[in-house]
């Protein structure tokens, strides 16, 4: 299917995990560009992805970039604010250095990269963004002071902006999604003895895979879902933490 056909896409944090299985599915499902944006390095061989190393937490760059997008192809259709961080710990131990870290990249990102876009997608008169949140922005987590409160931010941004961007007669549409434990780099570092647990608890009996998540972003980024707008789908097996 060519579900992406014609749309110009920016995928934040597409080097690696969810992201860059949000990318590989765009450009597979007919995108016209993909753009692969992260801090780190990310090689692709698919003709239309194009990897932009720049950091979400910087606003100059991110203008920049969406500036140069917008006068290279006249339209953005699709942003996935997908980049994000932990920096785990109890609330006692919490650092200010973990919080403002956290703070910066999953909730000023956010915040950064849908400035610059959606007023050009406003414009255009049609859109969609997808911000990934989390299970634990809905429902809370030990240890996760900072993530939450970036993962519950990012729905109040979402359901805000629902209302925001369409206030013109845009069909500008912003949904986000609250995944539950998916198998990347950023679930390597939790030990077996938390994700049993999570396994055990999640009535599908397993850890999500990235294209699992990534489907679900396909549907909410594609024409399909014309109609779904301030939305937050749990991807999670049916898991409430
Ligand atoms: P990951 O750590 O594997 O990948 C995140 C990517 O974001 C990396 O390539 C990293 O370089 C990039 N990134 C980090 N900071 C950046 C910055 N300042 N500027 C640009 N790029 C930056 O993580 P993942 O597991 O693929 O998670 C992707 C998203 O899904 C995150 O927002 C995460 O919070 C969310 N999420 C993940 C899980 C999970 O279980 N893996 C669950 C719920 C939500």
């Amino acid at each position: 299917m060519n579900r992406m056909e014609g749309k110009v896409a920016i995928v934040t944090g597409g080097a690696r995990g969810i992201g860059r299985q949000i990318v590989e599915t765009f450009a597979h499902e007919g995108a016209k560009v993909v753009y692969s944006v992260d801090m780190g390095t990310g090689e692709y061989e698919l003709p239309n992805v194009r990897h932009v190393q720049l950091n979400v937490t910087n606003r100059a760059q991110v203008a920049k970039f969406v500036e140069e997008v917008k006068d290279e192809f006249g339209k953005i259709d699709v942003l996935i604010n997908n980049a994000g961080i932990t920096r785990d710990a109890l609330i006692q131990k919490m650092t200010e250095d973990m919080w403002d870290s956290v703070i910066d990249v999953n909730l000023k990102g956010v915040f950064n990269l849908t400035q610059a876009v959606a007023p050009i997608m406003m414009e255009n008169g049609k859109g969609s963004i997808v911000s990934i949140s989390s299970v634990v922005g809905v429902y809370g987590n030990v240890g996760q002071t900072n993530y939450a409160a970036t993962k519950a931010g990012v729905i109040g941004m979402t359901y805000t902006w629902a209302k925001e961007f369409t206030r013109k007669g845009a069909a500008v549409r912003s949904n986000a999604i609250a995944p539950g434990y998916v198998e990347t780099e950023m679930m390597a570092t939790v030990p077996d003895k938390v994700l049993q647990p999570i396994r055990e608890k999640t009535p599908l009996g397993r850890l999500g895979q990235p294209q699992e998540i990534a489907n679900a972003v396909l549907f909410l980024a594609s024409d399909e879902s014309s109609y779904v707008n301030g939305h937050v789908l749990e991807v999670t097996g049916g898991l409430k933490l």
